[in-house]
């Protein structure tokens, strides 16, 4: 059976006391994590090192929610992916929307980032994702393609460890997530898309949902034959709304 993934990007939220609370009554809810499952969570810079005591023991794994594409230097403000490994991170969320909306991060620099942060030893979730006039137009299939084609040229080979996010971008904070249908075309096209360069790496890539994934449509969503689990926003902040999509995995 393929591992199920469960990762929440808590984004720009939370305090000591918030974070601390948010993990006990995660951590209550869900008792002793499944073998099979891998939860992840990513809180802001600031706590990785509060997380990374609260983890401890309990097999949930901590990420980050950014990183630099160089691995040191005279890079002011920015955080090199191995300061995040030796923080604990196992993982590193890459190139998501909200970055690529507001900070202009392009294809290019999203590659570069997966590099650095693979040579540093993190997995890097690569998101790629849609716009909603991209999709009105027909362009889902060239866009995807084209990030994930521009992350890959970066990656030195296809076996490095690596998880792909299918983020379409008018469904992320939207409440509107998309039909499990869309998601399972959409995951297959990307793993159909990885397997033209490794028809082996893409059969075990890990492909992450994610967009609006919550409660109430975490099980159909989930359950789709080419996702492996789900990269949560809002509803990661919510502690009984992320156990209860732990439970539908
Ligand atoms: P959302 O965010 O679950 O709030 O839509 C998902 C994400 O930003 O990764």
């Amino acid at each position: 059976m393929k591992k199920h993934w469960l990762v929440g990007n808590w984004k720009m939220h939370g305090n000591l006391k918030a974070n601390a609370e948010l993990f006990n009554a995660i951590r209550s809810g869900t008792g002793e994590l499944a073998p099979e499952v891998d939860m992840v969570l990513c809180p802001a810079f600031p706590y990785l090192a509060q997380m990374q005591g609260l983890v401890e023991g309990t097999g949930i794994q901590i990420g980050a929610q950014n990183a630099s594409d160089h691995l040191r230097g005279a890079y002011t403000g920015e955080t090199s992916p191995l300061m995040l490994k030796e923080l604990g991170c196992g993982f590193v969320i890459i190139g998501h929307s909200e970055r690529r909306s507001y900070q202009g991060e392009n294809d290019g620099l999203m590659g570069r980032k997966a590099l650095a942060a693979i040579d540093a030893g993190l997995i890097p979730i690569l998101c790629v994702g849609e716009t909603a006039e991209e999709r009105d137009a027909g362009r889902t299939h060239e866009v995807l393609g084209r990030q994930l084609d521009a992350a890959f040229g970066y990656i030195r080979t296809a076996h490095d460890n690596i998880i792909v996010a299918y983020e379409p971008r008018w469904a992320i904070g939207t409440g509107i997530a998309a039909t499990p249908e869309i998601v399972q075309a959409e995951h297959a096209f990307l793993r159909a898309r990885i397997g033209q360069r490794d028809a082996e790496f893409a059969k075990r890539l890990t492909i992450l949902y994610g967009g609006s994934v919550k409660a109430s449509n975490a099980a159909s969503l989930l359950s789709m034959p080419d996702v492996d689990g789900g990269l949560i926003g809002s509803a990661a902040l919510n502690a009984s709304e992320f156990v209860a999509i732990y439970k539908a995995l």
